[in-house]
């Protein structure tokens, strides 16, 4: 029967919408009103389902539909954001789903990294034993509001009396602060893909993020910045794409490699699909990995209708989107759907 290719209608829909379009799939986005007008206007789906609440994707009505319309889902950062837990959800998806869940614990991220032998930033296990530059993060603050970078335990203490005072974090947030070294070096995002069918990891796509008001304090000099006590903030507001000094592509490459090894030792069968490691390369050069994402991130959005690196590897367009829908395409040919759909 005829494969339907559905979403929410947030993050990279458009992109994942447009990929199956092009792959010749039936789409449906799941749609909140406030969004509704984004996937209208540029004609990627076919269906457009309209929600209240993306937490209604698990009721027993939405999710019966989808299975009618022989619907696969394609999850993305709203799915973790907005409904978490994937057990409830009797629909298939593309991609390693245990693997998805496992990742949105930053403990388990960490123990991936480090076990797939990842250089990374070093990670403090308590605020008294900061001897450095370190970057604070906590499990609430979505968009990296209420992160504070801190050089002591006196400066810890005082920040985050402060982001609590200011209702950025709560005062359990601070006993669960995750404590990381900040690297002072350039953001560079990796996209690759693990193909079942061709059993290799690819690059699709590289970009970084630009924040707010991380990529607009520098434009303020340093006297100004502290006369008006600005914090650091990150709230992601786009992406840009980046080519890579080439030589540094090898690490990168053996990076995605080495993490996909790790993942088969996880969650059986390992990595399916798209995956994202997020690096900061300092002045000498060397790539530190603070974060992975086990699923499609936003950053690919920057390689429609291709990457420099897509377009070496397949020698016409290819971004992520069109990438999971070729790979759903030529599951079905080689009838080998079940070892991408979980
Ligand atoms: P997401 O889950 O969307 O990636 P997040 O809330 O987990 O976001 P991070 O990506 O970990 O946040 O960090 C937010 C910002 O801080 C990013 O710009 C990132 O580049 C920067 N950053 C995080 N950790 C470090 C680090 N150890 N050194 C330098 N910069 C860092």
């Amino acid at each position: 029967d005829e494969i339907s290719i559905a979403t929410l209608g947030s993050h990279s829909a458009l992109n994942i919408l447009k990929g199956a379009k092009e792959e010749g799939f039936r789409t449906i986005c799941v749609a909140r009103k406030r969004e509704r007008i984004i996937y209208e206007s540029f004609g990627v789906a076919d269906e457009i389902w309209e929600v209240s609440d993306f937490t209604q994707l698990l009721d027993e009505s939405v999710q019966k539909k989808l299975r009618e319309e022989n619907a696969i889902l394609i999850p993305h950062g709203s799915f973790n954001a907005y409904i978490g837990k994937f057990d409830e959800l009797l629909v298939p998806i593309f991609g390693n789903r245990v693997l998805m869940e496992w990742e949105t614990k930053r403990e388990n991220q960490e123990k991936w990294l480090r076990n797939a032998g990842l250089r990374m930033p070093k990670t403090f296990r308590s605020p008294k034993e900061i001897d450095r530059l370190v970057i604070v993060k906590y499990p609430g603050a979505k968009g990296g509001k209420g992160y504070f970078l801190a050089t002591s335990y006196e400066d810890f203490k005082e920040k985050a009396k402060k982001f609590v005072k200011a209702g950025f974090i709560s005062e359990e947030d601070v006993e669960k602060a995750f404590i990381q070294e900040y690297i002072v070096g350039a953001n560079v995002y990796f996209s690759f893909f693990y193909s079942p069918v061709y059993e290799r990891i690819e690059l699709i796509s590289v970009d970084r993020r630009y924040e707010s008001n991380a990529d607009g304090l520098g434009r303020i000099p340093a006297e100004v910045q502290l006369k008006k006590e600005l914090d650091l903030t990150f709230t992601v507001v786009g992406n840009f794409p980046i080519v890579l000094r080439e030589s540094m592509l090898a690490e990168a490459i053996e990076a995605g490699i080495k993490v996909y090894e790790e993942s088969k030792k996880i969650a059986y069968p390992g990595m399916v699909g798209p995956f994202c490691l997020e690096s900061v390369i300092d002045e000498e050069g060397r790539m530190y990995f603070f974060e992975i994402s086990a699923r499609i991130v936003a950053g690919t959005n920057v390689g429609i209708p291709s990457s420099p690196y897509s377009y070496i590897l397949f020698g016409e367009n290819m971004y992520m989107g069109k990438r999971i829908a070729r790979e759903i395409k030529l599951g079905i040919e080689k009838e080998m759907l079940d070892e991408m759909i979980y």
